[in-house]
């Protein structure tokens, strides 16, 4: 069922597509036509220009993915990286958070790599205020499954992003305590 805390990921796999209320990122702030969920993107435009009214750029990079694009997605990285890398750091179909249109990559204003960008340094203190969390943080590998993403992240809702960050958890983590 949808829901802001819904888990998708390699153990909880999505059989088919689900039916989203997408709407498209201001383009202020995205380069390209980005759709998200209507509150998820809500959530993203507010933040994106309290940041800029503070001096940071932070621009959509990728927001919502059907089954054919992630399958597009996957078919492109074997052609330019190859099977293994593929394999390694694209999701398969139905197991990716971007399916949910609560998932969104940012990216800064400037062509550095992000970790080392103010724009990432200021989500870290800021994103959880406007409902978002860093999904695939250093340290949970294990409990993601997933590498490091320093422009990843989730849209969960203002309560249990604060919940979540303060706590120093991941969205797996706060199912699991949550659920007992
Ligand atoms: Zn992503």
């Amino acid at each position: 069922m949808y829901s802001y805390t819904m888990l998708v990921n390699k153990k909880n796999k999505l059989k088919k597509e689900l039916d989203i209320d997408l709407v498209m990122v201001s383009k202020r702030y995205s380069l390209k036509d980005i759709y998200l969920e209507r509150k998820c993107r809500n959530a993203f435009n507010l933040m994106a220009s309290k940041a800029y009214g503070r001096g940071y750029y932070l621009i959509a990079n990728s927001g919502y993915r059907s089954f054919k694009e992630q399958e597009l997605e996957i078919k492109e990285s074997i052609e330019n990286e190859g099977e293994e890398y593929t394999d390694k750091y694209v999701a398969k179909v139905g197991v990716s958070e971007h399916h949910t249109g609560l998932a969104i990559d940012i990216k800064s204003g400037d062509t550095s790599p992000f970790i080392i960008s103010r724009e990432y340094l200021w989500l870290k203190k800021n994103a959880f205020k406007y409902g978002f969390v860093l999904r695939y943080p250093e340290g949970k590998e294990d409990i993601t499954g997933y590498n490091f993403e320093p422009w990843h992240y989730r849209y969960v809702g203002k309560k249990v992003a604060k919940f979540i960050t303060k706590n120093n958890m991941v969205l797996e983590e706060y199912i699991e305590k949550m659920e007992v």
